[in-house]
């Protein structure tokens, strides 16, 4: 035998005689029961597949640190963030939303941008997309909508009435639906795309002062974009382009980066302000909260095995650090519960103790025990139950956040500024495109809605009409619609 080979064992250590023929009765079989081996081989073969995410499903990660370089302290107290030149470890996840595990990196899609930072005081999870807005303001409407952008549940093909039903009927989607359908739905990959937290948060100091904030990760590399043919090309000739784009790119040594700009707004301007702050269709115009530079994210280590860092990383807003915390954005509370609750299935109770889900430089001190798949050694002898006189961890009230003030009722409650739906789709489609991002706006919408029947397409113009008239005319004049129909 070769000194030092390594020797090929069972899940359970015992050696394995011979890896390429089953234990047979005669040698044309049959197959005996005997062969644990192969029963065991076979076995774990079946079960290698775990629910995919229901949405977000196919993407790609890597590893880096964010360095700080601004003085925030005045704003929060989050330990990370204290010192300019701080670096904190980090992993990265970048996804596209409706597609399948198997689907296209170049489809028409947000694109997910999730964050982890292994900070001192516990992992802080941001988890944006790339658009600095979304589709709907309520959770309730999250189930619906994201069913309209997948699969038909009759043909089980993607169905472009579903799809523009729920948005026709949704009017508020209109900011999002505007940039989906700009070269910006098609990123040109992952590393050419901004980050946005989309939602507002709250940043609180050590004097128990708070804030608001919006995240924006600017990409380093700059905005690049595919255009609707060549999106259409990559998808058949190379579905996984950008999953390999960014493997590539970092194992060239060119690390992609994104320099993070936060715009911050006092409690006493949110009372104010002209648009509901914490409505995640809306931005900031820059002009009223100019983004201020506060650091940058690098990334710099590709994962060396896909499912244990990538399939298996779970991010969750909810996973907060002293000194940040949720805005009351009914969006975002939502998915304080939703994120969390998927790792659960997905993964089992126990996820947070795999190691891509773990902090890193803290020990994790509770009373939860036990669960599937408690794989460590469950706080051994330690109590299992608070108050106790046994030297068991108590909580930490500095670690509590400002409360704020809230008034009216408990029920069932719209938006109140609803009738300020269109204002920044309009000024995004009049102001910030350029002539050729109009036309490829318009040519992208056309190419998709004309597949579904006149009511839709006329309920749908209606709403780019309320946006600007000249965006509803010409996507009209691309349908085929007559003003006169459009405006009855
Ligand atoms: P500004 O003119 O100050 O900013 C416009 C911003 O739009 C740019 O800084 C850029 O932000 C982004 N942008 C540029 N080209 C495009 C494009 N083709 N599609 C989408 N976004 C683009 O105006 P406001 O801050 O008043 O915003 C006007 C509109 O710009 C908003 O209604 C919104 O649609 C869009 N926008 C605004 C953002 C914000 O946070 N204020 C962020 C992104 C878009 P960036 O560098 O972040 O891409």
């Amino acid at each position: 035998m070769v000194k030092n080979k390594k020797i090929l064992t069972t899940n359970f250590g015992k050696p394995v005689d011979d890896d390429q023929n089953s234990i047979t009765a005669g040698d044309r079989g049959s197959v005996t029961l005997q062969d644990v081996h192969l029963f065991e081989k076979l076995a774990h073969f079946n079960r290698e597949r775990i629910p995919e995410r229901v949405v977000h499903a196919k993407g790609a990660g890597a590893g880096g640190y964010f360095e700080v370089s601004k003085d925030v302290t005045k704003y929060t107290k989050a330990k990370f963030l204290s010192k300019v030149g701080k670096k904190t470890e980090v992993f990265a996840r970048f996804s596209t939303v409706g597609g399948e595990k198997g689907s296209a990196d170049a489809e028409r899609d947000p694109r997910g941008f999730a964050v982890k930072f292994y900070t001192e005081e516990g992992n802080f999870d941001l988890v944006g997309n790339n658009t600095p807005v979304f589709f709907i303001r309520d959770p309730l409407k999250f189930p619906d909508f994201i069913h309209t952008q997948k699969r038909n549940p009759t043909t089980n093909t993607k169905d472009a009435n579903m799809f523009w039903d729920f948005l026709s009927l949704t009017p508020e989607s209109i900011h999002q639906v505007t940039i989906l359908f700009s070269d910006r739905g098609t990123p040109k990959n992952y590393r050419h795309m901004n980050g946005y937290s989309s939602h507002t948060y709250k940043w609180y100091n050590n004097k128990g002062d708070y804030f608001w904030v919006k995240y924006h990760f600017k990409t380093d590399q700059g905005i690049q974009n595919l255009t609707q043919q060549q999106a259409e090309v990559l998808k058949g000739n190379d579905p996984d382009h950008a999953t390999r784009d960014l493997f590539e790119a970092i194992e060239r040594g060119e690390y992609p980066s994104w320099t993070l700009e936060m715009q911050i707004m006092t409690p006493e301007e949110a009372t104010t302000y002209r648009f509901d702050p914490f409505d995640v269709t809306k931005v900031w115009p820059h002009s009223d909260y100019p983004p201020i530079k506060v650091g940058r994210m690098v990334l710099n280590r590709n994962p060396e095995n896909y499912f244990a860092e990538v399939e298996q990383a779970a991010f969750s807003p909810g996973n907060f650090i002293p000194g940040i915390a949720a805005s009351p954005d009914k969006m975002l509370q939502g998915r304080l519960f939703a994120y969390h609750d998927a790792h659960r299935y997905r993964l089992g109770p126990n996820y947070h103790l795999l190691p891509v889900n773990r902090p890193k430089t803290l020990t994790m001190t509770n009373y939860q025990r036990d669960g599937l798949m408690r794989f460590d050694g469950n706080e051994g002898g330690k109590p299992n139950y608070y108050p106790n006189s046994f030297d068991g961890p108590e909580p930490m009230p500095d670690a509590a956040e400002p409360a704020f003030s809230v008034s009216g009722k408990a029920a069932r409650q719209k938006y109140i500024h609803q009738n300020d739906d269109f204002v920044q789709a309009g000024n995004l489609f009049r102001s910030v495109m350029t002539k050729t991002d109009r036309e490829h706006l318009i040519n992208n919408i056309v190419t998709h809605l004309c597949h579904t029947n006149k009511e839709i397409q006329l309920r749908q113009t209606k709403i780019f009409f309320q946006a600007d008239p000249k965006y509803g005319r010409r996507v009209a004049e691309g349908l085929g619609l007559t003003l006169k129909d459009v405006k009855n």
